[in-house]
């Protein structure tokens, strides 16, 4: 008697592989999270540890599945995660890549908790995801594009404004020193453009938006780098890279021969303000190859 009468409930399990030689993009996202970050006290309109804890668990993410995801870029609650055109992980399974992923997340995310954020974890956080194809180098270029620009502007008006880092700033700037209630703030941006939003920062605040962190603006890029001064060799030992720069344009994405520039100078103790984490022309390259 070969198996069991039982084995053909099997047949119910729907094959769900990826398309082959696609670009995977799994999405991450917060459930919940304005509630949670208000639970969690996070500090608004942005939490600079909160985001290293997420960067964290995100690193987590990519030394687990260190050759085949090769890039990640996050803000606010969310992350994205590249998956390698020719990676054969799970045999490309969707479901299994998406929920290992959310579940390593998630648990380096609670697993780190104390380490970055001085309250107690007062209620589990848990986080969703989608897997999406890219045909091309193109799609993953203008994918990470839209989730950065997202970031920092507030052009994308098809999002929910209050993902918006720009938004965000502005909103609390209203609440925190302008004295309006959260309702008013609301009111006071319905309808405001990203150049409106910058002006109400700046006259009625003195904020430059174009001078806070990069942290905040640029959200947090983690890239597998080739470690500085090896000797040439087909498979350069590489190292994780966490960060804050543009990567809507070509510079991030294309090496370039010439001589890397110097470091930027920061005289910051502060994490994300260290000069390794605010420049990164061509580390980009090998990702799309
Ligand atoms: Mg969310």
């Amino acid at each position: 008697m070969a198996g069991s009468r039982y084995a053909y409930v099997r047949d119910f399990e729907l094959a769900d592989a990826a398309l082959p030689r696609t670009y995977l993009v799994v999405r991450i996202d917060g459930r919940g999270f304005h509630r949670f970050s208000q639970q969690q006290q996070f500090s608004k309109p942005n939490d600079p540890d909160a985001l290293e804890l997420m960067n964290e668990a995100a690193r987590a993410v990519l030394r687990e599945f260190k050759g085949h995801i090769t890039l990640a870029f996050g803000e606010s609650d969310e992350y994205s995660f590249l998956l390698d055109r020719d990676s054969n992980l799970y045999n490309r399974r969707q479901s299994k890549l998406v929920s290992h992923i959310v579940s390593v997340f998630t648990g380096a995310y609670v697993f780190m908790w104390s380490r970055y954020m001085r309250i107690p974890l007062e209620r589990p956080p848990s986080f969703d995801g989608r897997l999406v194809m890219y045909p091309t180098a193109r799609e993953v270029r203008d994918y990470f594009s839209w989730r950065q620009a997202d970031s920092t502007f507030a052009a994308a008006l098809t999002q929910p404004a209050h993902i918006n880092n720009l938004y965000n700033t502005v909103f609390w700037a209203l609440v925190l020193q302008g004295q309006q209630t959260e309702h008013e703030a609301h009111e006071t941006l319905k309808g405001t453009f990203s150049s409106d939003k910058h002006e109400i920062l700046y006259t009625r605040f003195g904020i430059n938006y174009d001078k806070l962190p990069a942290l905040y603006r640029k959200g947090t890029t983690l890239v597998w780098a080739p470690v500085p001064g090896q000797q040439p060799r087909s498979k350069p030992k590489t190292e994780l890279r966490s960060l804050h720069v543009d990567i809507i344009s070509d510079a991030f994405w294309m090496h370039t021969d010439d001589a890397p520039p110097a470091l930027p100078t920061s005289t910051s103790d502060l994490f994300y303000e260290a000069p390794d984490r605010l420049t990164g022309p061509g580390l980009g390259e090998r990702v799309l190859e």
